[in-house]
């Protein structure tokens, strides 16, 4: 987690900030500069989208594992399958691209392949065709 200095502001007629990226006193400048200079402000907004670059990496990922059991699965003759199971293959199933549900059935989909949960066990994986994937809402 990064370390982000509070910015304190004693007076107006003295700048009293300090750099959000390197915590330095800021002594000039607009009371409200949050930056002590150009490459600390460049530095900070790197690594924000940086995070940001890695947290969509990360979810692409597990999606497209997710894609890859569940495209394995549909090809054998398995049914009812534990969540639990799926779990344990590197599924997560907190991810998919869309859901649709009620009390006792949960649809997911996974791009273009379709899943139902009921009870924590997937009763059924198909890949349906791109005509039936629901438009966007
Ligand atoms: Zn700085």
């Amino acid at each position: 987690m990064p370390f982000y200095p509070l910015v304190i502001s004693m007076e107006k007629e003295t700048s009293d900030s300090v750099c959000l990226e390197c915590g330095d006193r800021i002594v000039y400048g607009r009371s409200d500069r949050k930056f002590c200079c150009d490459a600390c402000k460049n530095r900070f907004h790197n690594r924000r989208s940086g995070n940001s670059r890695h947290y969509r990496q990360r979810i692409h990922s597990a999606l497209e594992r997710n894609y890859f059991i569940l495209d394995s699965l549909r090809r054998t003759s398995l049914r009812n399958i534990p969540m639990s199971d799926m779990v344990n293959m590197g599924f997560s199933r907190e991810y998919f691209t869309s859901y649709s549900g009620n009390a006792s059935e949960e649809t997911y989909m996974c791009y273009d392949i379709r899943y139902c949960v009921v009870k924590d066990i997937v009763i059924s994986i198909v890949k349906v065709s791109l005509e039936e994937v629901p438009p966007e809402e």
